[in-house]
């Protein structure tokens, strides 16, 4: 799903889904998996109780694309692990954050600003000016808007948490728009959890 001018969020893969979690809750009571409506019933139960260690059985990877400064916040959730493409061995593609909203002569500033940084960077990393310096140097000039990729695995339990944190109207508006991406994609694959996660847990503050 296409977010932001340059990024992207794409569900790459994902283990268990709504059956998993049914499965796991159910051997407290050493039960088996009932009618879909039944098993609706206690997965809401779960989220309702706070009984969230089930929805752990379903793990889901999620490649990302997003700019530096919505990576940083992305990255304070630390129950999950991440992969990200390094600018000390890769050169920094010339795409950077720009905020939609933005025309005329802001915008031509704006663009200006991040090419002017760009051109000095990639100046820096061949050697084409005065100096030569290493990406892993050079890469500090560069604005954080620049974008990033990196693969995220979370679980679902943990994807809960960020969501709720990140669906919020406190949360900054460009991270906002991964976190609907992703409630999206992830109602595909287990449409009974997140579905009751987004009717009962969900709390958006306006
Ligand atoms: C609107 C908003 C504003 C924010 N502003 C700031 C800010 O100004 N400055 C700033 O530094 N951060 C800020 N944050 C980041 C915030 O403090 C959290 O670090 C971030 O949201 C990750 O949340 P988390 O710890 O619940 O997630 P995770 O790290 O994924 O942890 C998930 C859960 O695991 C448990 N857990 C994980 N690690 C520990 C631990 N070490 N000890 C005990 N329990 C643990 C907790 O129950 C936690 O909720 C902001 C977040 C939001 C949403």
């Amino acid at each position: 799903m296409q977010v932001l001018n340059h990024g992207f969020v794409r569900l790459v893969e994902s283990m268990g889904g709504d059956a998993a979690v049914v499965r796991n809750a159910r051997r407290c009571w050493r039960s088996e998996a009932k009618t879909e409506n039944a098993d609706r019933q206690l997965l809401r139960h779960l989220l309702k109780a706070g009984h969230k260690t089930p929805f752990e059985a379903m793990v889901f990877t999620f490649d990302v694309k997003t700019p530096l400064f919505v990576a940083r916040q992305w990255f304070r959730h630390r129950i999950g692990s991440y992969n990200e493409e390094s600018l000390r061995y890769c050169i920094a593609q010339r795409e950077y954050f720009v905020p939609d909203h933005l025309e005329g002569d802001a915008l031509q500033a704006w663009i200006r600003q991040n090419e002017e940084a760009f051109d000095f960077y990639e100046e820096l990393v061949s050697g084409s000016g005065t100096v030569k310096m290493v990406k892993e140097q050079a890469r500090s000039i560069l604005p954080i808007g620049t974008y990033t990729s990196f693969y995220w695995t979370v679980n679902g339990n943990a994807l809960m948490n960020f969501l709720n944190l990140r669906l919020d109207k406190h949360a900054q508006y460009e991270i906002r728009q991964y976190a609907e991406a992703i409630l999206e994609l992830v109602k595909e694959v287990a449409p009974i959890s997140f579905g009751e996660f987004e009717r009962e847990v969900l709390t958006i503050s306006e």
